[in-house]
């Protein structure tokens, strides 16, 4: 099945250079800047909707300031088996490490090799989840909707000048 936005009419924005986004009642995709690599996922909520969508988070660890260039990473966790690579797996670079991870878990990063891209993380105290990224969604809307984070990690790291994400449920470090 071939999805276009003349199959799926949706009224979103289309950020980065592809123009091929498209999401329907349960299912989405999320796309690289330069648009080598799309994915689509489910966006239907464990465990009353059935398998898919694992949870949404903020992420204010130390790590995550490196990985984002930024202050807090914004994840949604997905099942393996309900992430689809639609383009552009070839196309994904792998790096990890295990150093800073607390649990000293193995976390790799798999990013566009093209345009860097961070896609998702995986991580081997998580098998068969791939942690996503909320920025890379092509329909903005589920950013409000489906993939509002709901909860908020290692809140004992945020930068004291955010105040925090609205309705989550917060914790210092991650479990
Ligand atoms: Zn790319
Ligand atoms: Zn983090």
């Amino acid at each position: 099945m071939t999805h276009n936005r003349e199959t799926h009419p949706k009224d979103f924005p289309l950020a980065g250079l592809a123009n091929d986004g498209w999401s329907t009642e349960d299912e989405a995709t999320a796309t690289c800047f330069c648009g080598a690599v799309q994915l689509a996922f489910l966006t239907r909520t464990q465990p009353t909707q059935g398998p898919g969508l694992v949870k949404t988070f903020v992420c204010n660890c130390s790590d995550c300031h490196k990985i984002t260039a930024s202050m807090f990473a914004s994840n949604f966790a997905v099942l393996d088996t309900h992430l689809k690579h639609l383009r552009g797996r070839d196309n994904l670079q792998t790096w990890g490490q295990s150093q800073t991870i607390a649990s000293r878990h193995m976390m790799t990063n798999y990013f566009c090799k093209t345009c860097g891209t961070l896609m998702y993380r995986v991580g081997s105290a998580f098998p068969g989840i791939s942690i996503c990224r909320i920025g890379t969604i092509d329909d903005f809307s589920l950013m409000e909707t489906k993939l509002r984070p709901r909860e908020e990690y290692f809140v004992n790291t945020r930068v004291n000048w955010l105040p925090g994400v609205e309705g989550t449920e917060k914790r210092d470090g991650m479990l």
